[in-house]
């Protein structure tokens, strides 16, 4: 089962991806974390387009996600956090899947009003010890200071989080990524491939219910 996880910046996807990696034990392929712990010259690139809240340039995305899909992790399916981002990527995301004989069988798309979004993203950080994620209003750990998860007490924030590289994120997603979902509602007509919109507004029990929903339903036919 193969699975693109559409949205907005702070629309839940890395949350939803990760939760349903592990439970249909599925390959979480997120961009954005694969292009932060990328090292060396290809790091470093990507790195000032992502500071500037800029898209890092295709090529560079589609080899590593050539390369991604290919390997052994992925042949029991995988869910796409952050990709394709441009019509560029989505075609030429097509292309690797009929090389690799594999094809897509879900588009989710996240669905959530603007002001929630930036709320979402400029107050969210994380545990600089073990990644877990935290949120000044939503989700605070339970003791000021502590991480509930390994009891760190540094945290640290995405640099592309502050509210002026939101904005450009944002406007990037409107004008550059948000119109390739109709490349992907075309595509749903045609075949066996399922488009889903969910409403991302929910509590994240509540939007994983509906994703499961809508896997149910065209699995069971
Ligand atoms: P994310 O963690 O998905 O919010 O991505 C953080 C940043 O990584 C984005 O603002 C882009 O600069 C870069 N990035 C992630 N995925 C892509 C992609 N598919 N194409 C281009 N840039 C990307």
């Amino acid at each position: 089962m193969n699975i693109i996880l559409f949205g907005p910046p702070g629309a839940g996807k890395g949350t939803q991806a990760a939760l349903l990696a592990e439970k249909h034990s599925l390959a979480k392929l997120s961009t954005g974390d694969m292009l932060r712990n990328a090292v060396g010259p290809v790091g470093n690139l990507a790195r000032v387009y992502m500071q500037q809240g800029e898209l890092v340039p295709d090529s560079i995305i589609i080899a590593i996600i050539r390369d991604r899909i290919s390997q052994d992790d992925c042949a029991n399916g995988f869910i796409l956090d952050g990709f394709p981002r441009t019509r560029e990527q989505a075609e030429e995301l097509d292309r690797m899947l009929h090389d690799e004989h594999k094809k897509l069988d879900y588009v989710i798309e996240l669905q959530v009003d603007d002001e929630r979004l930036i709320e979402r993203v400029t107050g969210r950080f994380s545990c600089a010890k073990c990644g877990a994620g935290y949120h000044d209003t939503f989700k605070k750990p339970r003791k000021e200071g502590v991480c509930d998860v390994c009891g760190g007490n540094r945290f640290s924030r995405r640099e592309d989080d502050k509210v002026e590289t939101v904005a450009k994120r944002l406007e990037i997603y409107r004008s550059q990524t948000a119109p390739i979902l109709a490349y992907y509602q075309a595509e749903a007509t045609q075949d066996a491939l399922k488009y889903a919109f969910i409403d991302g507004m929910r509590r994240i029990e509540e939007v994983m219910r509906q994703i499961d929903e809508v896997i149910h339903v065209k699995q069971n036919g």
